[in-house]
């Protein structure tokens, strides 16, 4: 009888555990991934391999330690500033795309958008928008939203509040010479940011895009990986994060290949494609 007793309280407390884990409601099922490297055959444009195409903050590959549960308190912590998503009563759903330009991937998603006439929202490096002019140039006239993803993709909220004042304003000049107006959407490096930094980039004029279904294509996912991440997960209201641009430790190659598969199923089932501001009813500039 004893026995017994010892061993009910590991079972209550190992219940307790997984009842509460299931309850914490962390919902993306992942499928299992395994990041490979840049293949061999995939060599970047010189321009990749410059300074100015660095990330500061590291590949994201090495930072995403940040915790979606993170993302989850902000968005409800600043209501019509911190987005995670969109409505969830009509299917409509947002693809963006972070980290360009860049002369290798970027294109290739241009190419495939144009194919299936899908506007998306592009968060652009500002210490990369001057290498690739034309690609930033083939955006706006093809009709995607510019956003703002600070100017050497420094991790926030390791930096001093004028720091971060300056990635996003350095950032915002840069796009100045391509667009004729300020953007008014921020997403954040590696998602990382606090109610700190929320203030600071509220200051400035612009709402916070975060994400609720992440492709992690960062990886260097397979094709069918990066379907399963976005396809399992994506539900009416859904902002998508993929990359159009990384770095050397990051192949998006999958990411690229996913993409019209994707936009075929998603279609299939109903949904329409729009840009976040859109998505959001929210303005792209200011
Ligand atoms: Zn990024």
């Amino acid at each position: 009888m004893k026995k017994i007793r010892m061993l009910l309280l590991p079972i209550l407390v190992i219940g307790l555990a997984v009842l509460f884990m299931y309850q914490g409601g962390y919902e993306l099922k992942l499928v299992p991934n395994e990041p490979e490297l840049r293949p061999k055959n995939v060599q970047p444009d010189p321009k990749e391999r410059t300074t100015e195409f660095a990330l500061a903050g590291g590949s994201e590959r090495e930072n995403r330690g940040f915790p979606q549960r993170e993302i989850l308190d902000l968005a409800a912590q600043f209501p019509g500033l911190f987005y995670r998503e969109g409505p969830t009563d009509v299917r409509k759903i947002a693809l963006t795309f972070d980290d360009g330009p860049d002369a290798t991937y970027t294109p290739q998603i241009l190419d495939i958008l144009k194919e299936h006439k899908i506007k998306a929202t592009f968060f652009l490096i500002g210490s990369r928008v001057g290498l690739f002019p034309e690609v930033v140039e083939r955006m706006k006239k093809e009709g995607h939203i510019i956003g703002n993803h600070s100017m050497t993709h420094a991790n926030i909220i390791k930096l001093e509040n004028k720091e971060a004042r300056q990635e996003v304003l350095e950032a915002e000049k840069e796009m100045r010479s391509f667009l004729d107006y300020r953007p008014a959407l921020f997403r954040s490096p590696y998602g990382s940011l606090d109610a700190e930094k929320i203030e600071v980039i509220e200051d400035l004029g612009y709402k916070i895009i975060a994400w609720n279904v992440d492709s992690l294509d960062w990886k260097s996912l397979t094709a069918e990986q990066v379907k399963t991440n976005i396809l399992e997960n994506v539900r009416a209201g859904s902002i998508i994060l993929q990359h159009s641009a990384g770095s050397e430790k990051e192949d998006l190659t999958g990411s690229v290949a996913a993409l019209s598969d994707i936009i075929v199923v998603l279609k299939n089932e109903g949904y329409q494609f729009v840009t976040v501001p859109e998505l959001l009813d929210i303005p792209y500039k200011q």
